[in-house]
């Protein structure tokens, strides 16, 4: 059994029992290297084997997912759904379609879930799920043939009071309506088992706005601990899809200045700064299947497109990753600090490596770690748990509203057990523990189980 009290030994552990998965030791490792100095002051958590019990997920169902393309060809994709913990609420997670999704994506995806999910202040466990499908260049029916196969399975482990997913890469809208309308045929319930729903279905506004928005209030909550606005700040953004179109477009409205977006083909900077219109005109290409962000440069000429490479060599005051895990590196970091980046708020999930991390917090720049700053689009989901139990709609500017107030208060939270005796505040540490503590306070409640 695990030293709890050594981190390398702990991570020992950690590795032998789970072989090939290093997403989930990176997310582990990140965890326990700010929870175990927290359980050594409180060794009632250490008794109980909480952190151990918690890198053991309740359970990792695994599914064949076969379906047919248009032109008559049978394919075979895996399916996953990971339940990590449902010590303080229903599983809550999204779903990922992505050739690059493995057990250990979903793993580590899952285990931050818990934590971010506490930080909601709402009562929900964590999950995630997935599946190794490309969505890119697939025709509209091949997505619905595929999404209902996936649902013919998945339907049996998730539902309103045990496990409520959402959607993630590769899972919009389009796709959520699918599966709900599956789900919806084959139980002959209608109910809120998933979230993102359309308006028309039960579905919340402000879901589609609510990580990438969430994202920047996060941003400006950090600096105006050092009295500082967005208004008048260059940032970099990474990724083109949902949180990082609507984190542009937050950022716009603060005042500031938005240069790059990407994909995974490249990235565009626009020295000038993105409009409105020019954020629209993204939005709307990138929903065309396969569609690349090369074609942005046609339509705007000041533009540049760097085919290949990713935006954090382009200077700005503030950086957003919001495409996906390990994007951002140790020598990305440099060049961004280097380069006089003072803030980095990630919407993405892990989008920053582990030497990327510790250059942002050695240089005690604002390092706001996804599992803050990008809880906006679980705790709206949340919300949408709530409207659909208490069949109501809740207004826009209302949800705008609770949206702004819970991610001041996971910034307050960061803030108290994340806060050092000379004001700087490790965000890393802070979330980290306020999620932990609230989850393993009710796994000690529950007794050995
Ligand atoms: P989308 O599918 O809408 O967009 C993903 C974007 O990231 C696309 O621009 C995509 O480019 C790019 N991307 C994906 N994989 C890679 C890769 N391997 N290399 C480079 N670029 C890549 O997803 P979301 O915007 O919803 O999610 C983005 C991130 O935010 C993920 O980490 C997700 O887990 C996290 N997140 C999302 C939430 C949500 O509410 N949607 C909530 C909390 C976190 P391309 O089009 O070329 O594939």
């Amino acid at each position: 059994m695990a030293k709890i009290d050594d981190l390398s030994s702990f991570m020992d552990w950690v590795a032998s029992r789970n072989p090939g998965e290093p997403e989930f030791h990176q997310a582990v490792r990140e965890v326990a290297g700010t929870i175990l100095p927290f359980i050594q002051e409180n060794p009632v958590y250490a008794e109980a084997r909480i952190l151990e019990r918690l890198t053991e997920p309740d359970r990792v169902v695994s599914f064949r997912v076969t379906w047919e393309d248009d032109a008559g060809k049978v394919h075979v994709n895996r399916g996953y759904r990971v339940q990590f913990s449902n010590a303080i609420g229903p599983y809550k997670g999204g779903i990922r379609f992505h050739p690059s999704v493995t057990q250990s994506v979903l793993k580590f995806l899952g285990f931050e879930q818990i934590f971010k999910n506490s930080l909601t202040g709402l009562p929900m466990g964590g999950g995630k799920g997935g599946a190794d499908f490309d969505p890119k260049g697939r025709s509209d029916r091949e997505i619905m043939r595929f999404c209902q196969s996936f649902m013919t399975e998945l339907y049996r482990h998730v539902g309103p009071d045990i496990d409520v997913p959402a959607g993630d890469i590769g899972v919009g809208g389009r796709e959520i309506g699918y599966m709900f309308g599956l789900y919806k045929r084959i139980t002959n319930h209608f109910n809120g088992v998933l979230t993102g729903k359309g308006l028309e279905y039960g579905g919340s506004l402000m879901r589609p706005e609510a990580t990438g928005y969430g994202a920047v209030y996060f941003l400006e909550n950090m600096l105006h601990t050092r009295g500082q606005e967005i208004a008048g700040k260059s940032a970099c953004i990474s990724g083109s899809g949902n949180v990082a179109t609507h984190a542009a477009e937050k950022i716009l409205q603060r005042g500031g200045k938005v240069l790059t977006l990407s994909d995974s083909s490249g990235f565009i900077h626009d020295p000038a700064g993105l409009t409105e219109e020019k954020i629209a005109w993204v939005k709307r290409h990138k929903r065309k299947p396969g569609a690349r962000l090369e074609a942005f440069t046609a339509e705007f000429k000041d533009a540049e497109f760097h085919r290949g490479k990713r935006p954090w060599i382009v200077p700005c005051d503030v950086a957003l990753p919001c495409a996906t895990q390990n994007e951002l590196n140790g020598e990305e970091a440099r060049t961004l600090v280097a380069n006089g980046c003072i803030a980095v708020s990630e919407g993405a999930n892990m989008p920053t490596t582990d030497e990327g991390v510790h250059c942002f917090l050695d240089a005690r720049i604002l390092f706001a770690p996804g599992k803050a700053a990008n809880a906006g689009g679980v705790a709206m989901s949340g919300l949408e748990m709530s409207q659909n139990s208490a069949r109501l709609h809740r207004t826009s500017e209302d949800l705008r509203q609770a949206l702004k107030k819970i991610m001041s208060d996971i910034h307050d939270a960061c803030v108290r057990h994340g806060g050092g005796k000379d004001g700087h505040v490790d965000y890393v540490k802070g979330a980290n523990v306020a999620g932990f503590k609230k989850v393993a306070d009710a796994m000690l409640a529950f007794g050995v189980v």
